[in-house]
């Protein structure tokens, strides 16, 4: 657990924000807790396509998502461990606790891979120490927390994601029921989810444009929140927050382009066997592994398998544009992003310059012949 000093105005900010994620978070633990023990019908569904081992996939991956974003652990995965407690404890007290409920092998398994998603995608957050892509990397942490501390924002997310998921689910699944007599209740979950995630995502992307404007009007400080336009920098673009101390940079308040490093030097790290290695988990656990369960006659455990293979993937991916873009960032005042440029000897007042080529922005921090990394040091002091 993260302890808070009452006299520092960044962790007040930081606890400020992790509040509205604390009371989601518990709401939805009572729910899971009531949800997992309600008394059952009595009598499995013969024959049914249930999406009962999808459910227990999310929600048990949205528990350890959700349980990582109240801030209360610094590592995340301290919470994937607490998740994954969670989930075994809530399955095992099912047969103890209510009527008409078993503990199942089979959703306990789909339950971890739940956590175990959730857990690959918090292990791609987190920021660098870099100053130019530290600043560039909490920018989006900043916005984001400044959309989610407003109630209204959660509300219309929450009603723009959950209402065409349910929606659309269930049309889908009484109407081949009703019409073909077929029970595709996997199917269906997976359509609505996907519809309600677009149309989630189109939400957001509505709300944060004037968070988006009011971090390039006010100039805050991603750390304690305050307003920096009054505050002077120097030469290089550095400066400190009066506030809280932290450093900041002028190229924060701006998006700066990232080059497209060839997907090849991010496969060179791990070498061949690193390339073998994904190709044969993205054969097993996407084609292989659903299929084989599907024969079997697990067909929620089948779903609940693809989505791990495909969630993982997703995260990979993530973490390597991530890595592309601080690479790119870091070497951003020596080479241009577009065009490659070498900018060493083009000058940069105020921290941020642009490239003579291309006049694509890049941004500097510390003086590039020789004595760079002291000032990098300096920096990084939190
Ligand atoms: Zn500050
Ligand atoms: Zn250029």
């Amino acid at each position: 657990m993260t302890r808070i000093d009452l006299s520092d105005p960044a962790a007040i900010r930081r606890e400020n924000a992790a509040w509205p994620w604390r009371i989601v978070f518990l709401a939805y633990a009572v729910l899971l807790v009531i949800a997992t023990h309600w008394p059952g019908s009595g009598q499995p569904g013969e024959g049914l396509d249930s999406p009962d081992k999808l459910m227990h996939f999310l929600c048990f991956g949205g528990f350890a998502l959700l349980l990582w974003m109240t801030g209360w652990f610094r590592r995340f995965w301290a919470a994937s461990l607490i998740a994954l407690a969670f989930t075994i404890l809530a399955e095992a007290t099912q047969s103890l606790l209510s009527v008409n409920r078993e503990a199942s092998g089979l959703d306990i398994a789909a339950g971890i891979l739940g956590v175990m998603t959730a857990s690959a995608w918090m292990s791609t957050f987190g920021t660098r120490e870099h100053l130019i892509v530290r600043q560039q990397e909490l920018r989006s942490r900043f916005i984001l927390d400044e959309l989610m501390g407003s109630p209204t924002n959660w509300i219309l997310i929450g009603a723009a994601f959950g209402i065409p998921t349910v929606f659309v689910s269930l049309t889908i699944y009484l109407l081949a029921w009703n019409v073909a007599a077929l029970s595709i209740g996997n199917i269906a979950l997976t359509i609505g989810l996907a519809t309600g995630a677009m149309i989630g995502a189109g939400m957001v992307l509505r709300l944060v444009a004037p968070y988006r404007e009011r971090v390039e009007r006010d100039h805050p400080c991603f750390d304690c929140g305050e307003s920096l336009r009054e505050v002077a920098l120097d030469d290089l673009g550095n400066g400190t927050c009066p506030s809280c101390g932290h450093a900041v940079h002028a190229s924060q308040w701006t998006t700066l382009s990232s080059s497209n490093a060839s997907m090849q030097q991010l496969l060179n790290c791990d070498g061949p066997v690193g390339l073998v290695c994904l190709v044969f988990y993205l054969i097993i656990a996407v084609v292989i592994g659903p299929i084989a369960l599907l024969m079997s006659g697990h067909a929620g455990l089948a779903s609940a398998i693809l989505y791990t293979g495909i969630g993982v993937s997703l995260a990979m991916i993530w973490q390597w544009r991530r890595t592309r873009r601080r690479t790119s960032l870091e070497r951003s005042g020596e080479q241009c992003a577009r065009c490659r440029a070498d900018l060493t000897d083009i000058e940069c007042i105020g921290g941020i310059g642009t490239c003579p080529n291309c006049r694509t922005e890049f941004a500097r921090h510390a003086t590039v012949e020789g004595d760079g990394d002291a000032a990098f040091d300096a920096v990084k002091n939190d």
